[in-house]
């Protein structure tokens, strides 16, 4: 008898405005109390400890372009992009293995990672070919890697590629010091070719590696879930 009442009470016309009053009320407490939730979206990575290695570094130019631009110069400065964007909108906790033209063993970066706890270790590279037609986007993880570095470098691999439109030269493993003997997930990004003269052309200019910076900590910021 009494679900007959509640029925025929919903259907009345004043039970339906309540039920719409209702589930108004609730829409604009959902998008109030959801507000605060999108002004934080940023620094969604506060607490976490990242390690940024741009590789190569004084008397190791790494790879160099037709017109002399070297690798170890573009590392530190999509490096540097990438720290910024991983401290400023992400609010991480960054290392550098370095901040200049220094030279840093494999084995002192691995050491910086290892004994400060690192959550995770993005080493910062550009690729070299002797076909200077060749371009295109690569990302590492260590062969025998943990499931979280393979997730982070598909991450970081999808934004580079989508991001710089360049050929997907895919998401790799391979057995590289850095990425073997660093106790945390590890990558190594090799972005582009620099022996390519029209991409060594793109990386002379500072827009174009800060946007790779960005497009891997866009990478990583998916890799943890949160918005960039
Ligand atoms: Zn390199």
């Amino acid at each position: 008898m009494s679900f007959g009442r509640i029925r025929s009470m919903c259907l009345h016309p004043v039970c339906i405005g309540r039920v719409a009053g209702i589930a108004l009320l609730l829409f604009a407490l959902l998008c109030i109390l959801g507000s605060p939730a999108a002004v934080y979206a940023r620094g969604g990575l506060r607490g976490v400890r990242i390690v940024v290695d741009p590789g190569h570094g004084g008397w190791d130019p790494g790879a160099v372009g037709p017109t002399g631009l070297t690798e170890k110069e573009v590392n530190l400065r999509v490096g540097i992009a990438l720290r910024n964007c991983l401290v400023e909108y992400g609010g991480a906790t960054v290392l550098m293995t370095r901040w200049d033209d220094s030279d840093v063993s494999l084995e002192d970066r691995v050491q910086m990672a290892n004994w400060w706890g690192a959550d995770r270790f993005v080493s910062v590279h550009h690729n070299a070919s002797y076909d200077r037609s060749l371009n295109g986007t690569q990302t590492y993880a260590y062969t025998y890697g943990s499931w979280a570095s393979f997730d982070m470098r598909n991450k970081v691999q999808d934004r580079l590629v989508w991001g710089q439109g360049l050929p997907d030269k895919g998401a790799m493993t391979a057995n590289y010091y850095v990425l073997k003997y660093t106790n945390m997930p590890a990558i190594l990004t090799e972005a582009s070719f620099i022996t390519n003269p029209y991409q060594e052309a793109r990386l002379r200019d500072r827009g174009y590696t800060w946007r790779e910076g960005y497009y891997i900590y866009q990478g990583i910021a998916d890799h943890f879930g949160v918005a960039p």
